[in-house]
């Protein structure tokens, strides 16, 4: 990380997991553990049923509420969908998009994955733009293209004044969800490419301006590693983000640096 240029950013995803009450408990216990000395930004990303109960719960602290989705139009008929309007309305400040989950289960593909982008930044919220490979894709040596292709697509149309409230997130599908993190060594590689590629689309000053996190199993045993890399600057947490002592443990890990 480099607390310098950029902010570091530790972001919860609780993805289909706690109820508003737990979400409410989780809070009280959480805002208990909160350092006095501020390390880093903390985003906890809940369910959409939860949102409203969250910034409740978190609106005496410095945890800010994130969306695990949106949709792109502004209103209309769309059953069941959620437009950026509405979460910026209730309080929400980061909306993540293009997660894995969501791209392999619900068929987001890169040209929703920009209007996304779009439809966060006209609402004035900061998307969490997730890009990364699969097993095989890195076996197949195409990671750096796919991430490319990815990140390029999400940004397309986005404005240098935009990017600079875009997060982009690393996350090898490998890693998600199975205890077996990318090294720090491949983490940073990938997130170097990252921050070269917003370089090459809108120059230095910006690029070095954009956090970029990694996500995939990281906890509070290997974020101090992960995050020492000077193009780490935070991270997506899913299952440690889901208890109050192991999401600290990783913002405790990010003052280590
Ligand atoms: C995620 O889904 O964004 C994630 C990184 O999950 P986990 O930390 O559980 O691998």
């Amino acid at each position: 990380m480099n607390r310098r240029y950029r902010k570091t950013i530790i972001a919860g995803n609780w993805k289909m997991n706690k109820t508003a009450s737990e979400t409410r408990a989780f809070a009280d216990e959480f805002k208990a553990l909160l350092p006095k000395s501020k390390w880093c930004d903390i985003v906890v990303c809940v369910p959409s049923a939860d949102i409203s109960a969250a910034v409740r719960a978190f609106k005496d602290s410095r945890v800010a509420v994130g969306a695990q989705n949106v949709y792109f139009e502004k209103s209309g008929a769309y059953t069941g969908e959620v437009s950026a309007d509405m979460l910026a309305d209730l309080g929400v400040k980061y909306v993540i998009v293009g997660h894995s989950e969501r791209r392999a289960l619900f068929g987001e593909t890169d040209s929703i994955v920009n209007k996304k982008v779009h439809a966060v930044l006209n609402a004035d919220l900061n998307p969490i733009i997730c890009v990364g490979e699969s097993l095989e894709q890195r076996e197949m040596g195409v990671t750096m293209e796919l991430i490319a292709l990815q990140l390029k697509s999400a940004l397309s149309g986005v404005s240098a004044e935009q990017v600079r409230r875009c997060v982009i997130a690393y996350e090898p599908i490998w890693a998600i969800g199975t205890g077996k993190n990318a090294t720090g060594e491949q983490a940073a590689e990938v997130c170097t490419f990252i921050r070269a590629t917003i370089r090459s689309l809108y120059g230095a000053r910006i690029a070095r301006s954009v956090t970029v996190q990694y996500g995939g199993s990281m906890k509070g045993e290997n974020a101090a590693e992960l995050l020492s890399h000077e193009d780490i600057d935070g991270g997506l947490i899913g299952g440690a983000s889901l208890k109050a002592d192991t999401l600290m443990a990783i913002i405790h890990a990010a003052n280590q640096n």
